[in-house]
């Protein structure tokens, strides 16, 4: 059973662990021009902190089928299938300073690390797998559990709860990620939330979305271990 005086950090991948310039989006773009005949831009929709499902609703939409989990799947498969030479051709790489923090936490036999993302397993397996780093997670909410990002953080609670200590509370959980949806599915569970600006979205826009705490990066990683060594 863990330390319940421990802390649980909940991270996200894209933006926050990885910069992948792209390479979700163009192994999207291919998928929807395999599977429709024509590409639908991902930027035409608000993909950013989304999940993998709500990106797939979202496209069916736009390509006016008929919204369902079947059809998401294909496309999700699609998008998979291309993702490991995007993230070669977008020399994908982590956000500097995250292999440090991954590192001392690991280290840390209070602090314990998860995944909250919006990414279906699979995706993340090969988005971790790809940078090395897939080794440091205890558990994952991913969108395979619900296409809405809110239901993932209940769902990473649950986990917490399972795999750490039956009593594990949202006052020990700390999500971090790098868009407004990861600040709103934090609070929705009470969690304490850390947002970066390594993503899309800069230190004012995550501001305006009152987390617990915003970063600029973590390029010098020492920041959030003092911030969060205070805590653990
Ligand atoms: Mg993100």
């Amino acid at each position: 059973m863990a330390d319940l005086n421990g802390i649980l950090i909940l991270w996200d991948i894209d933006g926050t662990l990885l910069s992948a310039k792209g390479a979700g989006p163009q192994a999207f773009d291919r998928a929807t021009l395999e599977h429709f005949g024509y590409a639908i831009p991902i930027s035409s929709i608000d993909w950013p902190g989304a999940t993998d499902y709500a990106i797939a609703y979202a496209l069916l939409e736009k390509a006016g089928r008929t919204v369902i989990r079947g059809e998401a799947q294909v496309l999700i498969d699609r998008y998979l299938s291309h993702l490991p030479e995007m993230l070669d051709k977008t020399h994908a790489r982590a956000i500097e300073g995250t292999r440090e923090l991954l590192e001392h936490f690991h280290g840390n036999d209070s602090v314990y690390q998860a995944l909250l993302t919006g990414n279906v397993s699979r995706g993340s397996d090969i988005k971790l797998g790809y940078l090395g780093v897939d080794h440091y997670f205890r558990f994952g909410a991913f969108a395979d559990h619900s296409d809405q990002r809110n239901d993932l953080s209940r769902h990473a609670l649950d986990l917490a709860r399972e795999h750490l200590h039956p009593e594990w509370s949202p006052e020990q959980v700390y999500v971090i990620g790098d868009t407004p949806k990861d600040i709103e599915c934090g609070k929705h569970i009470g969690a304490h939330t850390i947002a970066v600006a390594t993503g899309h979205h800069s230190v004012a826009e995550l501001e305006a979305h009152e987390p617990t705490r915003v970063f600029d990066s973590f390029a010098d990683p020492q920041v959030l271990i003092d911030y969060l060594s205070a805590r653990a």
